[in-house]
């Protein structure tokens, strides 16, 4: 896990690298920003610890910048002042946790495994099931290490499957989650069977076990575990 702090005051900013390093962090330092901004938007980087009183550019106007550029990473913010115009300001410009100075390193440490943990479940892009991976924000599905050429429509399907797996999802959650149909009946239905069926085709056919499974009267399931 890479963590970036930003905070210009040398001694502080070593003695949390000290200590987030102590803890298996890979830390990188940062003691203006316009450097911090440089580095989050030229490396990955799973944590931000940003100072608000920053020189030149504040905490707050960077932290505004990165959520404009289109940076998500989790953002931590180190404030001077605990006042609600503070927080609310911060929490504005796109932070998800504020720590206020002076803290106790344990407390920056339980803020930041929580974080961590949040955008570890929350970012998730890549699902997986036995040998089959989707990365959702690449678009791309492979199974047992080959590509699966999969439509629009049968990518959100898998993936829905996927979200839900070991679930039955039924063809009115489909038809509502997936085809954002309003009414259900008899044609969605149909229309929904076609597409299980094509996907089941790319899937499962080519493999040895199945993972989509038809759970009769109700819907489906993606489960691993079964052969085929
Ligand atoms: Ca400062």
């Amino acid at each position: 896990m890479r963590i970036l702090v930003v905070e210009d005051e040398r001694k502080l900013a070593g003695a949390v690298q000290k200590g987030l390093e102590a803890d298996g962090y890979a830390v990188q330092l940062a003691h203006s920003g316009e450097d911090g901004f440089y580095l989050a938007t030229t490396q990955p980087v799973d944590l931000l610890v940003l100072d608000v009183m920053l020189p030149g550019r504040d905490g707050l106007e960077i932290l505004a910048a990165l959520r404009q550029h289109g940076v998500t990473t989790p953002v931590l913010l180190l404030t001077a002042k605990d006042t609600v115009d503070d927080r609310v300001r911060g929490l504005d410009a796109g932070a998800d946790d504020y720590l206020v100075k002076p803290f106790a390193f344990p407390e920056l440490l339980a803020r930041v495994r929580a974080l961590l943990r949040r955008g570890r479940t929350e970012g998730e892009t890549v699902l997986r099931l036995e040998d089959l991976e989707m990365d959702v924000a690449r678009r791309l599905v492979q199974r047992g290490g080959r590509a699966l050429e999969l439509t629009a429509r049968e990518f959100e399907m898998l993936e829905y499957l996927l979200r839900h797996v070991g679930h039955v999802v039924s063809r009115e959650m489909l038809a509502r989650d997936v085809w954002k149909a309003t009414l259900r009946g008899t044609p969605i239905d149909n229309v929904i069977d076609v597409h299980v069926a094509r996907l089941r085709r790319k899937l499962d056919d080519p493999f040895g076990r199945k993972l989509l499974q038809t759970v009769r009267g109700v819907g489906f399931t993606l489960r691993g575990g079964d052969a085929a």
